[in-house]
């Protein structure tokens, strides 16, 4: 599972995994298994299969990643966030993220607390634990402050002034952080799959119709207009988020009537049932890192 496939000293405000990086990786990986797509997860192969697979669409995507497999002619599976492309909105945490990499902590977080009112200052304790793996006293401040504190509304409003001051305007942000439909018809053309990832990438609420129809549909249809592929696979937003039980439950007959043949999650480990609908994988940043490769590696063996 890769998300950011960039330098992180140049994009600070979530984990990459760096363009060498993720060519070792793939190279580690090559020697012990056979890179497949989606569709190809029934195929007979010598060595244990991997899908590369790709989440939220972000322009490092299609420059690095898309760039090193296509010359190493290997194939993978990338998801298609249509809200950015069609509505020109774009998810508060992608804003936080662009957020963080641009302007210093300092000056975010002196212009954020200004918004906070005394109660929402004292419950701020609470971003220690949401945020422990942030280092940084302010980084947590801030993303709580964003994510938990101010609802979507007031965290976009903040943000969007920042960031797309920054830029020039929103259009040149999302051209800047998204890959757009002619790369997606690149990609399509070399062999890569795409599958539905979100429209406005809102975690599963429980209402799996209402979810359907919001935050799935329109970006299948965006698909099938756009690339002609009626899509067959799904990965959901922050791996269902919360409500990640109730959604595969609740999700999964929807998805099998449109024709879905498997959706992948965030939940950590080796597909050993391939007739399964419901995938796990392994996070690139989490499993690669000093002695726990060779471990993984067995594992997935
Ligand atoms: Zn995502």
């Amino acid at each position: 599972m890769y998300h950011y496939v960039r330098e992180p000293e140049e994009w600070k405000g979530s984990v990459p995994i760096s363009p060498k990086a993720f060519e070792e990786q793939i190279n580690q990986l090559s020697k012990t298994h056979e890179f497949v797509l989606p569709d190809d997860l029934n195929k007979k192969t010598s060595k244990p299969k991997c899908i590369l697979t790709f989440d939220d669409a972000t322009k490092d995507q299609y420059e690095i990643a898309f760039d090193i497999m296509k010359r190493k002619g290997i194939p993978g599976y990338f998801t298609v966030m249509s809200g950015p492309l069609v509505e020109k909105e774009v998810p508060v945490f992608h804003l936080v993220h662009a957020a963080l990499s641009l302007v210093e902590e300092e000056y975010l977080w002196d212009e954020l607390r200004l918004q906070l009112t005394p109660k929402d200052l004292h419950n701020l304790d609470l971003a220690n634990k949401t945020y422990a793996y942030e280092q940084s006293q302010l980084r947590r401040y801030i993303k709580y402050t964003l994510n938990f504190i101010l609802d979507s509304k007031q965290s976009k409003n903040f943000l969007e002034k920042m960031v797309y001051s920054h830029f020039g305007s929103k259009q040149k942000f999302i051209d800047y952080m998204y890959i757009n439909i002619e790369e997606f018809q690149k990609m399509k053309q070399a062999g890569m799959t795409l599958g539905v990832h979100c429209v406005h990438h809102t975690p599963f609420d429980g209402r799996a119709e209402e979810y359907y129809k919001n935050e799935i549909a329109p970006c299948a249809k965006f698909i099938q207009e756009q690339f002609d592929i009626k899509p067959a696979w799904y990965t959901p937003p922050f791996g269902g988020g919360e409500k990640k039980m109730l959604m595969m439950e609740n999700l999964k007959d929807r998805l099998l009537s449109e024709g879905y043949k498997g959706a992948f999650t965030t939940d950590s480990g080796i597909i050993d049932d391939t007739s399964s609908f419901w995938f796990n994988r392994f996070d690139c940043n989490k499993i690669f890192t000093g002695d726990s490769i060779g471990l993984a590696l067995e594992n997935v063996q």
